[in-house]
């Protein structure tokens, strides 16, 4: 059985003699509900630590949302039979109380890469993801921290975190893991109907289009290539694409504006709507 740890003190006891015995401690940071590409995380952080802790927390600071946050997938069983089957040392599960015993009241601003894309649409959101990957950074002191670049301006917010407060943790980028069909893995997949689910593998194939398209055509002419092609879809709605500069997250008017350049996307799915991201890499 995988170790279930709640609370903060047990947790760094249980790390103090991890520590002391030489090994490296990798961290993987969760919402639960997990899948592939968390499994991914995981296996990734067993190949490379000693020892490897999973955190299993929704944290409510980073939902702008509350709708969002009561109808988050919660899975703890599952995801314990998972993170046993790859290999995970320990999961912290903590309540909120233990994480949040008092408010919060940090703020954490690191323009542009948490002002632009999902910081406009979601205030507030990368200031409770600093929250809690904060915390979790000072309870775990990982060597390795693995990120998934589903979430590719998470990676930036934290690398940007990491750097102004200085800690000591190596921050692991972790490529995207995708349904057969393209789509990528997302905890949120498990509220789409069947018909949402068809539907939406067209943002994934949409992005893999726009690759060969944009080796022919203009940033304007590839964006407008991937927002025509879903938002004519009923049942999809588009809430923005744009095509940035992988370090800066800012927006490129050419191909040559910058050394590495990804198309990140947001698109509503269905009636209820379920809100899903994803990104692609163009140079
Ligand atoms: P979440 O539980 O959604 O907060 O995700 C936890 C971590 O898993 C984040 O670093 C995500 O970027 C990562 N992750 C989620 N989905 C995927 C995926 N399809 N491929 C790779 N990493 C992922």
């Amino acid at each position: 059985m995988i170790e279930i740890i709640k609370t903060k003190a047990a947790l760094d006891a249980r790390l103090s003699e991890v520590r002391k015995s030489g090994k490296t401690i990798g961290l993987v940071p969760t919402m639960g509900a997990l899948h592939a590409g968390h499994a991914s995380l995981v296996e990734r952080s067993v190949r490379e630590n000693g020892f490897t802790v999973v955190s299993d927390f929704v944290n409510p600071t980073q939902f702008n949302d509350k709708n969002d946050l009561k109808h988050y997938p919660r899975t703890f069983e599952a995801d314990c039979a998972l993170l046993e089957r790859v290999g995970a040392d320990c999961v912290f599960f903590p309540e909120v109380s233990e994480m949040y015993p008092e408010p919060d009241t940090r703020h954490f601003s690191y323009p542009p890469t948490d002002t632009v894309m999902e910081g406009v649409r979601r205030p507030g959101h990368f200031n409770g993801v600093c929250q809690i990957v904060s915390k979790l950074f000072y309870a775990v002191k990982p060597t390795r921290a693995y990120f998934g670049e589903k979430d590719f301006q998470q990676i930036a917010v934290i690398q940007a975190m990491v750097k102004d407060l200085d800690i000591p943790v190596e921050i692991c980028p972790c490529p995207i893991v995708r349904e057969q069909d393209g789509l990528a893995l997302s905890s949120r997949n498990r509220l789409l109907d069947a018909s949402e689910r068809l539907l939406a593998v067209n943002i994934s194939r949409a992005l893999f289009l726009s690759q060969a398209f944009a080796k022919t055509h203009s940033v304007r002419e590839t964006r407008n290539y991937v927002v025509s092609m879903l938002d004519a879809l009923e049942g999809l709605r588009v809430e923005y694409f744009e095509i940035v500069d992988a370090k800066s997250l800012l927006p490129v008017e050419s191909w040559n504006d910058a050394g590495a350049v990804q198309g990140c996307i947001t698109v509503y799915c269905g009636k209820t709507p379920v809100r899903l991201i994803d990104n692609i890499k163009y140079k």
